[in-house]
């Protein structure tokens, strides 16, 4: 008898913009891993898992990261870089994300574009869902950004208003320490009546009352 896993759990997971937000069904399982398959391990005790029992049900489905019973599709190892054993298939995984903390789905047909089209390497991990991981670009390219008009030796008024907005911003993420928070009020005391000054008022106030 086969042990019921995940599908049955109907876990909410945090929605993927292209894959959904549910396991996608392939009725596709290695169950013997001697015949030559090989499915990248995520953690330690999963590869002792996945050598010991020599399949997935031998995984205590509460651990986080745990493969997603009949979701297997089938890899290129020949498009795969930067691991000495190639995966010969991809599961859906079940992760829990770092910033959220809620469960999301890293889609073995996503882990096929990550690691056959973009050849990202296949140690690289997924760690945030879809909705994290894109706030997290966001405030990348909002730190470079940042980081250009602080070095610029002149800056124009409303390069000073961007920088000021951008600044809320990362200490509203956290990135940037609050005492960064001065530096706003010196804007505020140095622009007292641009246009964009109630806005930066309000969201400090918010950024005060909260911290
Ligand atoms: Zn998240």
């Amino acid at each position: 008898m086969k042990p019921t896993l995940i599908p049955n759990r109907r876990t909410y997971y945090v929605p993927h913009p292209r894959y959904g937000s549910q396991p996608r069904i392939t009725g596709i399982n290695v169950e013997n891993l001697k015949d030559g398959a090989y499915i990248r391990c995520w953690t330690a005790s999963e590869l002792e898992s996945w050598t010991r029992k020599n399949s997935f049900y031998g995984i205590d489905p509460a651990h986080i990261g745990c493969l997603i019973p009949d979701t297997a599709i089938v890899a290129d190892p020949s498009r795969q870089v930067g691991s000495s054993v190639a995966s010969t298939h991809y599961y859906d995984i079940e992760k829990k994300c770092r910033d959220c903390r809620q469960l999301f789905i890293f889609y073995a047909e996503e882990q096929r574009y990550w690691y056959e089209e973009l050849q990202f390497p296949v140690d690289a991990d997924c760690i945030r869902c879809a909705s994290c991981r894109k706030r997290s670009q966001m405030l990348d390219r909002l730190k470079a950004r940042y980081d250009v008009l602080s070095a610029a030796e002149t800056r124009t008024v409303s390069e000073e208003v961007e920088m000021t907005l951008a600044r809320l911003d990362l200490i509203e993420a956290g990135i940037f320490h609050p005492q960064q928070i001065e530096r706003v009020r010196a804007f505020l005391n140095r622009h007292p009546d641009h246009e964009q000054t109630a806005t930066i008022r309000t969201r400090l106030a918010a950024i005060t009352t909260t911290a």
